[in-house]
């Protein structure tokens, strides 16, 4: 491939798993996945629940696939019942975490300023920031997307570059969140190349953008292919170890 930027395919579970069935798809990644250090290959990890973490780091330990969490607390400890630091989750070999899923902007009124704190909070514990965007379907139809998606970046690229170079940004259409409405390759080049013109403006180039949004063993070789699609973010799709590792496959 043309594109210089090595990818990234990294599952989401959001509020799945259990103790047993962990285990299982863990270990199918383990013996799934090996990187090669060709430049096709691609970086792959896993998000998951907190009080999975410690399964998770002593399942993939010494393995190729990188594991985070889905959330973090911009705060960096103190009286705030319920929520987990960034150096708490750096404790359990954490690579990423997630910060601003648009399940947290709309279920627990996280604003961009907030999800820029958690990527500072994240960038502050060594860990890697995945800061998603993305706009609602009345957005689009209002052709409100690029705007919004503008928006939602500015407080994060007013972090600075030297913050920005080191995080990944998602971009995570919400109407094709969990829907099976897959945004086409060329609706999320647009927006792709938008945020990439948004990241050359402050001097950051190399930064991955990912797409997320009903990605598939049979979509994703379509969206990595386009020039700014720089890998995925993956909900449902990383349940299913077969279908996981189809998709880091094409990555
Ligand atoms: P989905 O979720 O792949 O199930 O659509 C993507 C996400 O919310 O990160």
């Amino acid at each position: 491939t043309s594109n210089p930027i090595r990818r990234l395919v990294l599952g989401n579970w959001k509020m799945h798993g259990s103790l047993a069935g962990n285990g299982q798809l863990l270990a199918a990644l383990r013996t799934g996945w090996h990187q090669t250090s060709d430049a096709a290959s691609c970086d792959v990890g896993v998000c998951v629940p907190f009080p999975y973490l410690a399964q998770v780091e002593s399942a993939l330990t010494g393995s190729d696939v990188a594991w985070g969490a889905q959330d973090v607390s911009v705060h960096e400890q103190g009286a705030y019942t319920g929520e987990v630091s960034a150096a708490m989750l750096a404790d359990f070999g954490c690579r990423y975490v997630l910060a601003g899923h648009s399940e947290r902007r709309m279920l627990h009124g996280e604003t961009s300023d907030t999800v820029a704190g958690k990527a500072r909070a994240a960038l502050a514990a060594g860990l890697t920031p995945v800061v998603c965007v993305g706009e609602t379907l009345e957005q689009r139809e209002a052709g409100q997307t690029l705007g919004v998606i503008r928006g939602q970046l500015e407080p994060v690229l007013a972090l600075g570059a030297g913050s920005v170079s080191r995080l990944v940004l998602a971009y995570e259409p919400v109407w094709a969140i969990g829907t099976g409405l897959t945004a086409t390759p060329g609706q999320a080049q647009e927006v792709h190349a938008a945020i990439r013109a948004a990241l050359a403006a402050i001097g950051c180039a190399g930064v991955r953008v990912l797409y997320g949004g009903s990605v598939k063993a049979a979509n994703a070789a379509a969206l990595f292919a386009m020039p700014d699609i720089d890998g995925g973010l993956i909900g449902g799709a990383s349940l299913v170890a077969e279908e996981f590792l189809r998709i880091a496959e094409a990555g």
